[in-house]
């Protein structure tokens, strides 16, 4: 690892011994300091206000007690949290997560990426995330409504839709969302649509949020493309993961005319030389709720290689690698294997799924990255699209929700470009997001004052 400039070692040696034991938190802010060198460099105020420092510490942090009880009538716990990163753009906004792995040091990662994430999108929107250890799977629906009407019932008095705005993760989607916002409304009683996304369209909801993570990536990496000269057209892609992310990543690809050859699960991955079928993707896992081996039994032209055999969905050749599983998904061997088989263009559907070491290689490699801060901004982007058509009790087509998420994606794609070239790193995505992303909410924190 790169030594950091004088004036931030001491920034994360304060990290370090502030949050002890949270890794994901630590990775995520080394990732953003390790950028900010040339910024403290021109901007002094920064580093007299404090700004950096304030910056990685939540503004409020919150743990509460979810219990809830199960189909055998068994009382179950959960542990709830909800981080308030940074509110000095707007309220603070960001997903829950519901999965086995969650704890303090995964939310507060996620929470601090979604800070600079929201900034380049040019919304009105701070940073939170939130969640909990509660794991949907193998629950039935009557389970997931208690768990959320209870996970509510202590959320509610500190979300608002000018306070905090919750949506989706992993494990919430739109069922959850329903019952969460159900619970919310029969406790305060008030239709306040703005205080979640992700919502049904027949109650509030966008057209477009369902795709629009998958969408939005797959917009980003066809930016980079094109800045190469290049498209999608022809090319092949393998995506990791086979939830709402990863799915809509294969569409969007495969609509551009790419042929998408690989997804995976926790259980193993699939390949699919003639394409994956899409329709029945959704319906193994989104309407059955299965694991991929029930894809690869019901398609000739696909193989199912599970987890115990020790390889990995990068094992495949590709051109385009699209990571949208989760954080650490994709390391430094996985990266020198796409490397080995000729991809050149990596971008981040899911929060930081590439290790330190992966991001390494592919640097090295002339491998065009783009991390999730700004290749995945295209979900929470379309949830203040979802906040505006709720603002202003109004619902958008299709067609022009997607117009704009395109129109945010080419933007940001731009401005870290740029940025990246302001700032004496051409070319480098993970440079120009950081530091598009920190500028816009250092210089409203130093507006706002010390608060
Ligand atoms: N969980 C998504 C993310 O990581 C979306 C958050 C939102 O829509 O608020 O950005």
């Amino acid at each position: 690892m790169k030594h950091l400039d004088p004036t931030l070692q001491p920034v994360f040696e304060e990290i370090l011994a502030r949050n002890p034991g949270e890794a994901e938190f630590h990775q995520a802010t080394r990732e953003l300091l390790d950028s900010l060198g040339p910024v403290v460099a021109r901007h002094p105020e920064y580093t007299d206000a404090a700004i950096i420092r304030r910056v990685c510490e939540p503004e409020r942090q919150i743990i509460f007690r979810v219990p809830w009880v199960d189909d055998a009538g068994q009382v179950q716990l959960n542990r709830g949290f909800r981080v308030e990163f940074n509110s000095a753009l707007g309220p603070y906004k960001g997903g829950l997560r519901f999965h086995p792995s969650v704890y303090l040091g995964i939310i507060k990662f996620l929470g601090f990426e979604q800070i600079f994430k929201n900034a380049l999108t040019g919304m009105p929107i701070g940073g939170g995330k939130g969640g909990s250890d509660f794991d949907p799977k193998g629950r039935s629906d009557a389970e997931v409504m208690r768990f959320c009407q209870s996970f509510m019932t202590e959320l509610y008095r500190h979300i608002g839709e000018y306070t905090d705005v919750p949506a989706g993760d992993i494990g919430v989607g739109g069922r959850e969302i329903g019952y969460l916002f159900g619970q919310y409304k029969r406790i305060t009683n008030r239709y306040e649509s703005g205080v979640l996304t992700g919502k049904g369209i027949g109650w509030g909801g966008s057209l477009v949020r369902t795709e629009a993570t998958g969408y939005g990536t797959v917009f980003f990496a066809g930016e980079i493309l094109k800045a190469r000269g290049s498209s999608f057209d022809g090319k092949t892609v393998v995506v990791s993961g086979s939830g709402n992310v990863a799915t809509y990543a294969a569409e969007k690809a495969a609509a551009l005319g790419a042929t998408v050859i690989a997804c995976s699960d926790s259980s193993g991955y699939v390949v699919d030389e003639k394409g994956l079928d899409l329709d029945l993707l959704k319906e193994v896992k989104q309407v059955r709720r299965e694991r991929l081996s029930s894809y690869a039994e019901a398609r000739e032209s696909a193989r199912f290689v599970a987890t115990t055999t020790g390889g990995a969905v990068w094992d495949v050749p590709c051109d385009i690698a699209l990571p949208c599983a989760t954080q650490n998904e994709l390391d430094g061997d996985h990266a020198l294997a796409l490397v080995r088989n000729g991809c050149t263009v990596v971008a981040e559907g899911a929060n930081m799924p590439c290790t330190p070491e992966a991001v390494k290689v592919f640097a090295e490699a002339g491998v065009a990255f783009a991390p999730g801060k700004a290749a995945n901004a295209g979900g929470v982007a379309t949830s203040a699209l979802e906040m505006q058509q709720n603002a202003s009790r109004d619902s958008w087509s299709f067609a022009h929700t997607e117009a704009r998420l395109e129109e945010i994606m080419v933007g940001i794609h731009a401005r870290c470009l740029e940025t990246a070239d302001t700032y004496g790193a051409p070319g480098n995505y993970v440079a120009g997001a950081n530091i598009a992303g920190f500028i816009q909410v250092a210089d409203a924190m130093l507006a706002l004052g010390v608060i």
